[in-house]
């Protein structure tokens, strides 16, 4: 267990950060091995966050939420939802999921350009 309550914090952000930009950039009509690559993406996400008291009460808040592999808005507005459950519970604001859109940027603009040709 992270005694120490900045280094749980910065642990925090960096986490989310990541986790909300591979929403941003899934698939908006992803195919069945996407669909898995999610699935266990979060499922050992929920099993391997290094806070225990972390992992085992977001683990709650997934289990009652189950994740939204669907497609990128899907995913992405429920990876918001979770994170505000989380929100609630250290009293902290809610963030408003209709702007998650443009919210979260890899600047990997160019990766995008280059698919395509
Ligand atoms: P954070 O919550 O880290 O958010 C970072 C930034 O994301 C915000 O500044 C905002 O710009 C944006 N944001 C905020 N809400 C949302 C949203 N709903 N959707 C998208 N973007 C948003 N800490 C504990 O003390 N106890 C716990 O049990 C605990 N459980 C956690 C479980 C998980 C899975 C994770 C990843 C973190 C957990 N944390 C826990 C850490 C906690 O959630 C925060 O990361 C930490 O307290 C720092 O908070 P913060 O105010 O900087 O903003």
């Amino acid at each position: 267990k992270l005694g120490n309550e900045t280094i749980k914090a910065e642990l925090g952000r960096a986490s989310w950060k990541l986790f909300h930009t591979i929403m941003a950039r899934y698939p908006d009509e992803p195919n069945a091995d996407e669909r898995t690559a999610l699935q266990s993406y979060i499922h050992l996400f929920v099993r391997l966050y290094p806070c225990g008291e972390c992992a085992e009460h977001f683990r709650a808040i997934v289990d009652k939420l189950p994740p939204q592999v669907s497609s990128r808005s899907a995913a992405a507005v429920w990876a918001c939802h979770v994170h505000n459950e989380v929100n609630k519970s250290l009293g902290k604001a809610i963030f408003d999921c209709a702007d998650i859109g443009d919210f979260y940027d890899c600047g990997c603009a160019e990766d995008e350009k280059d698919a395509m040709g």
